[in-house]
């Protein structure tokens, strides 16, 4: 990745971290974009001082003039953009309607599910519009989002982030067609049950249970979506375009 420059958005924890982390490493110079700027800012910084490059932008991707200002000071700072990684995302759980007792005592809020598709959805759909024009002028690009293996099956309690996810995996097959001719490839990766504070905050019954049909017997780890992540933007995926890479132990295939 030497000479390549990186944008990470979600990049301040989990899976993001990990994934600006092993970035930096393999040589590129990485952007760290998210709305929690202390954990980006101690972030560049460690990763600065360990002789890698890496500064933080405080970007919210649900808001549009916010990506698109970014995007420009990143320009001027550095040049170029040669990887988008779509990380950031967040879940508000909660089924279409509850049912108790043969009562219903709840539902999934409009707020819920506009938070949820305005950032793991819209957002991606953001960053890619934003940084688009200069791959396709310098005819050279990767961009990889982060979609889900509930994107793919469905889940339980999760109709707003399925919805977003299943949709980026629809737009990734999209802008891999309309992209491709500017050497610009476009894929996702659906991550299974990975630990991090996303899913700490699960129920331990439900964390169990992932980790019960999940045929290599554990958890994924942040580095291990930051691996695949790494892949895809390397020269060697270059033939890679419109993929879905699951990284998730065989949870998908089931025990
Ligand atoms: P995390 O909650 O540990 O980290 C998410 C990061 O995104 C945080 O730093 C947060 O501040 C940032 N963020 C949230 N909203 C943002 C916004 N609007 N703008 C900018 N930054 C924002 O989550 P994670 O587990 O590392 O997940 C990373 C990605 O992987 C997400 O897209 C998630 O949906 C996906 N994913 C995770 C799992 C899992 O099991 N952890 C499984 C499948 C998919």
């Amino acid at each position: 990745m030497n000479g390549r420059v990186a944008i990470i958005t979600g990049g301040a924890n989990g899976i993001g971290r990990a994934t600006a982390q092993a970035f930096a490493r393999a040589g590129a110079a990485v952007a760290i974009w998210d709305r929690h700027q202390e954990a980006g800012t101690v972030l560049a910084e460690t990763i600065t001082a360990a002789g890698g490059q890496a500064l933080f932008q405080r970007v919210d991707v649900a808001d549009a003039a916010a990506v698109d200002a970014a995007v420009a000071a990143l320009l001027e700072r550095w040049g170029r953009i040669d990887v988008l990684i779509n990380n950031a995302g967040i879940i508000r759980d909660a089924q279409l309607v509850k049912v108790k007792d043969g009562q219903i005592v709840a539902r999934l809020s409009d707020a819920d599910f506009d938070t949820v598709i305005a950032v793991n959805l819209k957002g991606v759909f953001t960053c890619a519009r934003a940084v688009a024009p200069q791959m396709i002028a310098r005819r050279w690009g990767r961009i990889i989002n982060a979609a889900s293996v509930v994107g793919l099956y469905g889940n339980f309690g999760q109709t707003n982030y399925v919805a977003a996810k299943a949709g980026v995996i629809g737009m990734t097959r999209v802008w891999a067609r309309e992209l491709g001719r500017y050497g610009i490839t476009v894929n996702a990766v659906a991550p299974g049950f990975i630990a991090t504070d996303m899913t700490q905050s699960m129920p331990p019954k439900v964390l169990e249970a992932m980790i019960a049909r999940t045929p290599v017997g554990r958890a994924g780890q942040p580095e291990d979506v930051a691996a695949a992540y790494l892949f895809l933007a390397s020269e060697q995926a270059g033939f890679i375009n419109g993929a879905v890479l699951s990284v998730d132990g065989g949870l998908v295939i089931g025990t």
